[in-house]
């Protein structure tokens, strides 16, 4: 009987410490693991260091790993999308190479998608040990928000590393959007998931590439990728505000009528402006988003541009 075939996607920016790490590790689950084969698909996505020259390197040693390399840094959306369009195998994980994604679940995940009904494995942090304060509180916040908004529930502290099988993986690739928010994207596509739970582990090298800042843009991002409700807020804004001025005008109009028109109400006048304005910016600002975003999903770029790959490199020899 042939043997399964198990591509795991490594998103790799500016990674030079870690590839040598996660490979050691890696070797060492996959030399364990008798019954599957493995391909490593690395994603060069436009490190600044020696990441490509390090893959280059595994990729001549090993021809179990092969890399694809984007001409500048597309995010790590955009390589896991390239990822998994690349992977053959039957079974495809994405998995960071910063060791926060336990490798040694994979063999337990692999079990799971054979024996039970699932089509996809995936894990969630149970605590967030080592993160600052601050950022953990965002993150909660986030998911009650997303959670409430969207139809599509995203589960809180659920990660990108994931087992899938190929008809999920196929599911996933047929989403071709620019605005690419994973974590929605592979809820979005159904099939029945089971997460593992484990705990946080902290990076041993290398350092991470998101500022509070990125991460705060990312959630709007996910929001306006999967909700609509922020729209729907900026009409409910505009009703109720709509109704108070009605009422204001009959209080005005019956206080007029009953005590005379003394010329006051400047200060109530400026708030009205000032708060009908605010309230004008902030709907157009969340028009202007989604808009935003149809644009640029309307000029359909490609999600990537690949500079170099494995391919070339054993092309070559
Ligand atoms: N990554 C990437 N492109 C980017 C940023 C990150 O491919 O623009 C990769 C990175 O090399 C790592 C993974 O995505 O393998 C997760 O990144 P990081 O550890 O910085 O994120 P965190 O674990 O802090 O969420
Ligand atoms: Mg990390």
């Amino acid at each position: 009987m042939q043997k399964d075939l198990i591509s795991i996607i490594i998103p790799c920016f500016n990674e030079e410490e870690m590839i040598p790490l996660f490979y050691d590790k890696m070797s060492g689950i996959m030399g364990a693991t008798h019954m599957v084969d493995f391909e490593l698909i690395f994603v060069n996505d436009g490190s600044k260091d020696r990441t490509l020259e390090g893959l280059r390197v595994l990729t001549e040693r090993d021809s179990r790993v092969r890399y694809l390399s984007f001409s500048r840094n597309f995010g790590k959306e955009a390589a896991m999308y390239a990822g998994l369009k690349y992977a053959k195998g039957d079974f495809v994980a994405v998995m960071d190479v910063d060791l926060q994604d336990p490798p040694e679940l994979l063999p337990a995940m692999y079990r799971i998608l054979k024996n039970e009904n699932y089509d996809c494995v995936g894990t969630k942090r149970v605590d967030r040990q080592g993160e600052p304060k601050i950022r953990s509180f965002f993150a909660k916040l986030f998911y009650k928000v997303i959670n409430h908004i969207s139809d599509n529930h995203i589960v809180d502290g659920a990660r990108d590393y994931r087992l899938m099988t190929r008809r999920m993986v196929d599911a996933v690739l047929e989403m071709t959007e620019y605005n690419r928010f994973s974590k929605g994207i592979f809820t979005w596509v159904g099939f029945e998931t089971k997460y593992l739970e484990y705990s946080n582990v902290e990076r041993p090298a290398g350092k991470t590439s998101w500022s509070f800042w990125g991460l705060f843009k990312y959630s709007i991002d996910g929001i306006v990728a999967f909700s609509e409700a922020p729209l729907d807020i900026a009409s409910v804004v505009g009703f109720v505000t709509f109704v108070v001025a009605l009422l204001m005008a009959v209080f005005f109009t019956i206080r007029t009528l009953i005590f005379g028109n003394p010329t006051s109400g400047w200060t109530s006048l400026v708030v009205i402006v000032l708060a009908l304005g605010g309230i004008q910016l902030l709907s157009l600002g969340i028009l202007g988003k989604y808009i935003g975003k149809t644009f640029l999903e309307t000029k359909r770029r490609p999600l990537y541009i690949l500079k170099e790959t494995d391919e070339e490199l054993k092309r070559d020899e």
